[in-house]
């Protein structure tokens, strides 16, 4: 892990668009903090026969514009700050595509990895038994992040409904689609970040089909290698890597075949035709499109100077440093921050959860029109922010989603 504490960076950039803003003492601080933290510990039956203890997390960040929004991660290097920091991105996330919702996040320590099915089912029902009584579809909505998927959302749902002994759906999103989920959540937030790629194509005037890069091959990696070719009609991937290692093919990697050996053998390591090399060297490739997809703080000062993507999309929360940052926008790189670049996955679970409350499903189609145009719209304010301030990219969005967060503050009289 890094030396960064991410809390102190998602703090530090609340400050930057509070100053740009002209914010208020109080507004600044309210938007500083969680509204609400629950802490708990979960004792776990293992299969082995012992009880263990698991640390679990829910912040709900801000809840000005609507219900907290936020997935749940199973990670060992989960702490407070971490959970603190995802949930301040969700809700300034959320406010940049203008949805009528807050921002939240969860987790629990625990390394998923190293568990079997019925030892994280435990894990999931234990957790919603401690954060029932807080969340629902009116109050805080989790969704899948890192190491949870639309399984854990159907156990947590099931184990919620069990409790409250009702019929609520909504009450998760990225649900499996028999069970109330929605068509195209599952790519949501690569094809967010693809549209977000097209657009800044034709603002930059180049081509789309150039060379890309993918670092982190879970659920959003391995969605954005098949979505960019199919969404840009082209584009040759030259190089992935995961948690084991990086591989690389100048000629082109088969994003299918390429996905089918990471579910079958757990990791892009190996894949036939490829040359391995280091996982961080992907960062650094001469691509015309760079994927960050895997954990906070992977562009650092340790290696921003190496990076030579035209186009930097990410589609992790938190990727960049602040350090970092400054340095990207120097050289000239054009960066698509998270708040933006991710965000096709909550807007597709909002669509979820609009359906949940109607229980009225739209086709594919119409799921991805909505999506195009909410993320190409929050695309285009972003561009304005940025020419308005003149602030770098992530600045920028942050201005746009902090100066809304604020006003829905100050409308309710909260400050
Ligand atoms: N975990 C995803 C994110 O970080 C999705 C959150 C959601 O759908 O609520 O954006």
């Amino acid at each position: 892990m890094s030396s960064y504490n991410s809390f102190e960076v998602e703090q530090q950039q609340v400050l930057e668009a509070a100053k740009i803003l002209n914010l208020d003492k109080a507004t600044c601080e309210l938007l500083l903090w969680p509204q609400r933290e629950f802490k708990f510990t979960m004792p776990v039956k293992m299969d082995n026969g012992e009880v263990k203890m698991f640390h679990g997390y829910r912040i709900q960040y801000n809840y000005a514009r609507g219900p907290a929004k936020g997935g749940i991660r199973f990670h060992p290097d989960e702490t407070v700050d971490t959970i603190r920091a995802l949930a301040g991105w969700m809700t300034w996330k959320t406010a940049v595509l203008d949805l009528p919702l807050g921002g939240g996040k969860g987790g629990v320590v625990c390394d998923p990895r190293n568990m079997s099915d019925r030892e994280l089912e435990n894990i999931s029902r234990a957790y919603v038994r401690a954060v029932a009584q807080y969340i629902g579809v009116d109050k805080d909505v989790p969704a899948p992040d890192v190491y949870t998927n639309p399984q854990t959302m159907a156990w947590m749902m099931d184990e919620y409904e069990t409790i409250l002994n009702v019929h609520q759906p909504g009450v998760m999103t990225d649900k499996p689609m028999q069970i109330g989920g929605t068509e195209g959540r599952r790519d949501a937030t690569a094809r967010g970040g693809v549209i977000c790629v097209r657009e800044a194509c034709k603002v930059l005037g180049v081509d789309p089909h150039g060379t890309f890069a993918i670092q982190g091959f879970g659920n959003a990696g391995q969605r954005a290698a098949l979505v960019h070719q199919e969404l840009l009609g082209g584009g040759k991937l030259i190089a992935v890597c995961d948690s084991r290692g990086g591989i690389h093919n100048p000629d082109g990697l088969n994003p299918k075949d390429l996905v089918m050996h990471k579910l079958k053998t757990g990791s892009v390591v190996g894949f036939p035709g490829s040359n391995p090399i280091a996982r961080d060297s992907v960062l650094e490739l001469d691509v015309q499109v760079l994927y960050p997809a895997a954990l906070e703080n992977s562009i650092n000062q340790n290696n921003v100077s190496a990076i030579k993507a035209r186009v930097i999309c990410e589609l992790a929360n938190g990727p960049t440093t602040p350090d970092a940052d400054i340095i990207l926008h120097k050289k000239g790189l054009h960066v698509i921050p998270d708040i933006l670049a991710s965000a096709g996955g909550v807007t597709v679970s909002y669509f979820e959860m609009v359906q949940d409350k109607y229980s009225f499903f739209w086709n594919e189609k119409v799921v991805h029109t909505r999506l195009d145009e909410k993320i190409s719209k929050a695309y285009h304010t972003v561009q304005e922010a940025i020419k308005e301030k003149k602030v770098h990219p992530r600045l920028a969005a942050m201005v746009v989603g902090v100066a809304r967060v604020a006003e829905a503050c100050k409308l309710r009289g909260w400050v």
